[in-house]
């Protein structure tokens, strides 16, 4: 689709069909799959399907749906994908069931895709904002992202059993939190910079009002929803952080659009001191310098880090992995790898370099 982002230029949103959350909601995946055919793929790697295989049979098994499975080896290459789609091919599917974090989620949507079925996501961990979405991320054979896929639509239906979530440890919960409490600042960039959402059109305002009221609920039930999953039990808190960082965050990213917070991502990937970090986490650091270009006033700014600090979120270089302080040559890596990401110019104003690693400087001298 091309766009001339003028004011009464095209405008799209898109969401999945279906929505599912509370504890237990796993029962419904077998109706689910009903409403795309009489034959679901459940895809997932052997942890998660120890996790899930039995529930999701018992399930299918009581709409009427026949399951088959196969087991993902963990790597989301092009070979991977069609060696599932060849092991699936031997009996008739109607609807992958992607199940797993956020690699399982998308292997899934990418079996999905080239089998050309529909896909029903259930995600194991809150990590990440990939259940709801139509994309999916492929890796070459040497580990390096060969870049994001499009599904023609977003999934059938999103089951997420908040009783699984919960079980999941801290950290990964954290990663998910970390991915949200972003987009409302990178949606009201990509309007003020008039650019495409994922859909290749103007955002609709719904895109907005949605990222302020995920943003609201990261601040309002983050530090109810971590104690909730020390207990390992759903609560009111649990419920109300994973619908925003789930269903709110993958529907703001898709239908608002990203900034310079996920344009940091290829900085942070670009040095391995801090590669190997969870993409949440890096994303919630590279809110912090996207509000340091905007040159946001020093209250507003310390109240956020107060909130960082007080649930764990990174800071720093060092809580994302580094062992001291970065050199003026990392610094000057990690600005010029954020440079080479699409979505850095989904920006108030065009950046080069220097504006970045000065803005890397100040967070990282910040007291
Ligand atoms: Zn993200």
């Amino acid at each position: 689709m091309t766009n001339s982002n003028g004011p009464t230029s095209t405008r799209v949103f898109g969401a999945p069909l279906r929505y599912i959350q509370g504890p237990g909601v796993l029962e419904e995946i077998g109706g689910m799959a009903a409403l795309a055919g009489r034959h679901a793929l459940l895809v997932a790697d052997q942890f998660v399907m120890d996790l899930v295989g039995e529930p999701v049979r018992r399930s299918c098994r009581k709409a009427d749906v026949s399951l088959q499975t196969v087991l993902f080896n963990g790597e989301i290459t092009n070979a991977e994908i069609e060696r599932l789609g060849k092991l699936a091919a031997s009996s008739p599917v109607d609807v992958v069931i992607a199940a797993g974090g956020g690699k399982g989620i998308d292997v899934g949507k990418a079996v999905a895709h080239h089998l050309d079925v529909e896909v029903i996501t259930l995600p194991t961990i809150a990590s990440n904002d990939a259940p709801t979405s139509k994309i999916f991320v492929v890796y070459g054979e040497d580990h390096r992202l060969l870049g994001a896929k499009h599904m023609k639509a977003n999934p059938l239906a999103v089951v997420v059993d908040t009783s699984l979530i919960a079980r999941a440890p801290k950290k990964l919960l954290l990663a998910g939190i970390g991915d949200a409490i972003s987009k409302k600042f990178e949606v009201a960039q990509c309007f003020k910079a008039g650019a495409n959402n994922l859909y290749g059109a103007r955002g609709m305002q719904a895109a907005g009002a949605l990222a302020d009221l995920c943003f609201a609920t990261l601040l309002e039930h983050s530090q109810g929803a971590l104690a909730a999953v020390e207990r390992q039990q759903s609560d009111a808190s649990l419920e109300a952080l994973v619908e925003a960082t789930v269903l709110l965050s993958g529907l703001c990213f898709e239908n608002g659009g990203l900034s310079i917070a996920h344009a940091m991502t290829r900085g942070l990937t670009a040095i391995p001191e801090t590669a190997y970090e969870l993409h949440g986490l890096q994303v919630a650091y590279g809110l912090l310098i996207q509000l340091q270009l905007e040159n946001r006033p020093a209250g507003f700014v310390n109240e956020l880090r107060q909130f960082y600090a007080r649930t764990g979120l990174p800071l720093r270089l060092r809580d994302l992995g580094m062992k001291q302080d970065a050199t003026p040559e990392q610094i000057r890596t990690i600005a010029t790898q954020t440079l080479t990401a699409p979505y850095i110019v989904n920006f108030e104003r065009s950046l080069d370099a220097d504006d970045l690693a000065a803005a890397l400087e100040a967070v990282e001298s910040h007291t």
